[in-house]
């Protein structure tokens, strides 16, 4: 076996980042120069990796990674900078995640080698049937008291401090404090979803989206006659949410799950002005978060290591590797042949995910066998040269419940955080409130809005021919997800790679392809993450349309007619991804932000 080429996590004594990839006064020397030469392409110059010696976080707002940066440097562990970061995000990005949502981390401990992952998700309430969106549109749904799961990051963000910190508590809130008092200013990308929603209303006396009067007022110019979203750039205050800081501060997650703020959820839910929902103070009083065994797979020789059940994340994106280490991908990431194979992987996975994927409490599902070498080699043997048309799902060996393949459904939002610290130890977490602002509910005196997870459920609980579906709706359950927190390993088991995105059920494909970049491809962070996407969820083959100054520029139109000739349908459009991603390499971390969101690396 060839010796590992990279190190353990550096220690501070081994650094020597010069010697490897550019760093960040290399890449900002270069660009001057540039800038001062060709004044054009200085313009389309894309996004470059940054290198940091000992520490860094990548997430999808600029506050949120100064506030991991700012306590990795005061001598904060990964899960420190995590809670710091994730009460900023719920402040500066509240369309994507926040203390009134749920989330996955994988959790590398640096010291002991462990790898482990925490399931924050949303629950069902305990009074939830399976017909609970039976005859409910996904919109209606969506906008209603029923979508609301029971939040699980104030529990994780808890938990992780308790199992994983080093820092007090107390000053993990420093940041999300000062800015939800001294205000910052909106972001055009929160500004745009405002308004995007807004769009949507028949009018702004009668609406659906922004119906409760706490957030309206909050994002929009708040008035019958005047509605429009603010304006980017508004400086916002929210002292609600600093009021609710301070309680979690003070009280921990108590705070949050018992008590008036409890008791303001449940009622927010219970008085829906569209559909009210059914969370009661018992259900946020009994929420718990689960630790559960990571789902592992081997690729090329890498340990690629996620979140199993209730997400589908590290078993498609497991079986999707899995099949693709049978074929040689070539040397162009938009090569036909690469893009051919890692469609044709993502419909065999898409078509086992779809019928087996739930939450293990609940239902037996064939982890194991998923992932087992001889069905993944099977699975590979159904590849040829043409698009194999929709796939269908395989039987892995292992047990499984009787269950029926559940209807394609709507899924996006979210936020991907990655974080290594000085010690080694790794997060990888992907924090959500489902759709974009969940599920339009700010609660009073909370100043966080609401989830909508629960319409990750399948809104149909059987078949026609009665067979229930695995992700039905079932009380205290977790619906199913797809969002794949990611930490990778060596031939040698050190850390290697740390990665995810938002993205809804993309996000299996986004993560995916971040970890071919890296190891077929031999790409930086950034590079992986400025490639345009491609995949296959089953359907079309969706290309990514090239994004001046955010992705790699290509022939879009002649990669489109390559794969129809091969039988693919193909649609080309946008593939939002926020990727974030952090590399170790012999002498330091290399990080790579997703420019396609707001996307910021930090560290040192
Ligand atoms: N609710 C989705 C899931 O858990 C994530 C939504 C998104 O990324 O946009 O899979």
């Amino acid at each position: 076996m060839p010796a590992p080429s990279r190190s353990r996590h550096p220690s501070a004594a081994s650094v020597r980042w010069w010697d490897r990839r550019p760093g960040r006064l290399a890449v900002v020397v270069l660009a001057l120069l540039t800038a001062m030469a060709t004044p054009a392409l200085a313009q389309d110059a894309l996004p470059q990796a940054v290198t940091t010696e000992r520490e860094m976080v990548v997430t999808a707002n600029p506050l949120a990674t100064a506030a991991g940066e700012k306590v990795l440097r005061t001598g904060g562990t990964a899960a420190d900078a995590y809670v710091a970061v994730q009460a900023v995000l719920g402040l500066v990005e509240p369309q994507s995640s926040g203390l009134g949502g749920g989330a996955f981390m994988v959790w590398h401990d640096g010291t002991s080698g462990e790898t482990t992952t925490y399931d924050a998700r949303e629950k069902a309430p305990m009074s939830a049937t399976e017909d609970r969106f039976a005859g409910l549109g996904f919109v209606q749904a969506w906008q209603s008291g029923l979508s609301a799961g029971v939040p699980g990051t104030p529990m994780l963000m808890e938990e992780v401090h308790e199992a994983h910190g080093r820092l007090p508590w107390q000053r993990l809130f420093t940041d999300g404090l000062r800015l939800a008092q001294g205000g910052f200013e909106l972001t055009q990308r929160t500004s745009d979803q405002v308004a995007g929603l807004l769009a949507n209303n028949t009018s702004c006396s009668d609406r659906l989206y922004f119906r409760d009067p706490v957030a309206f007022d909050y994002f929009t110019n708040g008035s019958e006659t005047d509605c429009a979203a603010k304006p980017a750039g508004t400086t916002m205050r929210n002292k609600d949410y600093a009021d609710t800081l301070k309680l979690l501060r003070n009280d921990g997650a108590d705070g949050f799950y018992t008590g008036h703020l409890a008791e303001s959820i449940a009622e927010a839910v219970q008085t829906d002005p569209n559909i009210p929902g059914d969370m009661t103070t018992a259900d946020l009083a009994a929420y718990d978060v689960v630790e559960r065994e990571p789902v592992c797979e081997d690729y090329r020789g890498h340990e690629v290591c996620g979140m199993g059940p209730p997400s589908s994340g590290a078993l498609a994106v497991g079986q999707i590797l899995g099949i693709l280490e049978h074929f040689d991908l070539g040397d162009d990431p938009l090569g036909v042949e690469a893009v051919h194979l890692f469609s044709q992987a993502g419909r065999l996975a898409f078509a086992d995910r779809n019928l087996y994927v739930a939450d293990t409490d609940f239902v037996t599902v064939p982890v194991e066998g998923m992932l087992d070498e001889a069905y993944l080699a099977s699975r590979a043997a159904l590849i040829t040269d043409m698009d194999m048309g929709t796939a269908l799902p395989g039987t892995p060996p292992g047990e499984f419940d009787p269950t029926a393949p559940q209807p394609a459904s709507t899924e996006n939002g979210t936020s991907h955080v990655s974080i290594v610290d000085r010690w080694g130890n790794a997060v990888s977490v992907t924090t959500t409130i489902e759709s974009s602002f969940g599920n339009g509910v700010m609660v009073p005196d909370g100043g966080f809005l609401l989830n909508n997870e629960l319409t990750d459920f399948s809104f149909a609980a059987t078949a026609a021919d009665g067979t229930p579906i695995a992700n039905r709706v079932e009380p205290e359950k977790r619906p199913r997800s797809s969002m794949s927190p990611t930490i990778m390993f060596d031939e040698s088991g050190e850390l290697e790679l740390v990665t995810g995105s938002p993205g809804g059920s993309r996000i299996i494909g986004y993560t995916a392809q971040s970890i071919i970049n890296v190891v077929d491809f031999g790409l930086d962070p950034q590079e992986a993450i400025n490639v345009p996407h491609h995949q296959n969820r089953n359907g079309s083959t969706e290309l990514e349309a090239p994004i001046p100054g955010v992705t790699w520029d290509y022939d879009v139109d002649a990669l489109r007619a390559a794969l129809q000739a091969r039988g693919h349908n193909v649609t080309v459009g946008s593939l939002e991804s926020g990727l974030s991603l952090v590399e170790v390499v012999d002498d330091g971390l290399v990080g790579g932000a997703d420019h396609r969101r707001d996307g910021a690396v930090g560290g040192r």
